[in-house]
């Protein structure tokens, strides 16, 4: 059997709800997920209700965007319960910097010519956590652009003249706040470090003595050989080495749930190890 720890709905800038993951999920066949929507918990309860009656494994989770090393590293938080309290005081933080900051890229893309609404973008989003894949969403829709893919590259992302920039955490930080609630801090993704693959060992190394859990290891745009090492690294650490699809429905049309691009499989001792790893 295999799991999927890494999935985002459109309680953030997913297209499937969580019941509908859900089913995807369980017509797989995997015995467990998680949901990670960015920067809020709000799925949680639905996830966690359609998990129960189809007979799957749930472990609640979020995904934030965080600085290390003067990088952006995103860091899935795991075992979070929804409701109030310290991550979820952070959250509403970190959400509040996302709208001033998506107010800002709706500017630029209008100093562009674009003919754009933040009205626009949080139609396209329906009340979930607005993200850049709304943006690009957006500029699908008005013909501006063909593909979400196009949307970042020619726009949305950093270096591009419609990225705008949000406020971050230190990863330091979000690691002691996620610890202090009894969640399980885990390195989304570490490619999109800029690291060297002989780096990676020493640098996770330092996270772990501030209480980091584990890395992303069973990732979809990673070679077995890189999973293989990854996962390496994280039993020499001590830490889980988890892994997900960071399935977005018809924002990342490529990536599907519990198996990526169709390779992936994440082994269901992840799921109890982060579940120990409290
Ligand atoms: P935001 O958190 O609003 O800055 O948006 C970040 C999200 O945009 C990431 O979690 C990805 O889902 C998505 N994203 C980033 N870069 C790309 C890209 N080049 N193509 C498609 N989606 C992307
Ligand atoms: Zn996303
Ligand atoms: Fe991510
Ligand atoms: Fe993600």
């Amino acid at each position: 059997m295999a799991v999927d720890l890494h999935l985002h709905s459109t309680f953030s800038d997913g297209s499937a709800t969580p019941a509908e993951i859900v089913a995807i999920a369980s017509d797989l066949g995997l015995s467990g997920i998680a949901l990670t929507d960015h920067d809020t918990l709000e799925g949680l309860p639905d996830a966690a209700a359609a998990a129960e009656r189809a007979g799957l494994r749930f472990i609640g989770g979020t995904e934030l965007s965080v600085l290390w090393r003067e990088q952006s590293m995103h860091l899935l938080v795991y075992c979070l319960e929804p409701g109030p309290g310290l991550i979820e005081e952070q959250l509403a933080i970190l959400r509040r910097g996302r709208n001033a900051r998506n107010e800002h890229i709706v500017e630029l893309l209008r100093g562009l010519g674009i003919d754009i609404t933040y009205a626009d973008v949080l139609s396209e989003a329906g009340g979930g956590v607005v993200g850049r894949p709304h943006f690009a969403g957006v500029l699908v829709n008005k013909g501006i652009v063909t593909s979400v893919a196009e949307a970042f590259d020619r726009f949305l992302a950093q270096g591009r003249p419609a990225y705008a920039p949000r406020q971050r955490l230190a990863a330091e930080e979000a690691i002691a706040y996620a610890r202090a609630t009894g969640a399980v801090p885990v390195i989304a993704h570490p490619h999109t470090l800029n690291l060297r693959a002989d780096e990676y060992a020493d640098g996770f190394a330092e996270l772990v003595d501030r209480g980091l859990g584990g890395i992303e290891s069973f990732y979809a745009e990673y070679s077995p050989e890189l999973r293989q090492r990854l996962a390496s690294i994280c039993s020499e650490l001590g830490i889980v080495a988890t892994g997900g699809s960071d399935y977005h429905g018809k924002y990342k049309p490529q990536l599907q749930v519990g198996i990526g691009n169709g390779d992936l499989r994440v082994p269901d001792e992840a799921f109890d190890r982060l579940l120990a790893a409290r």
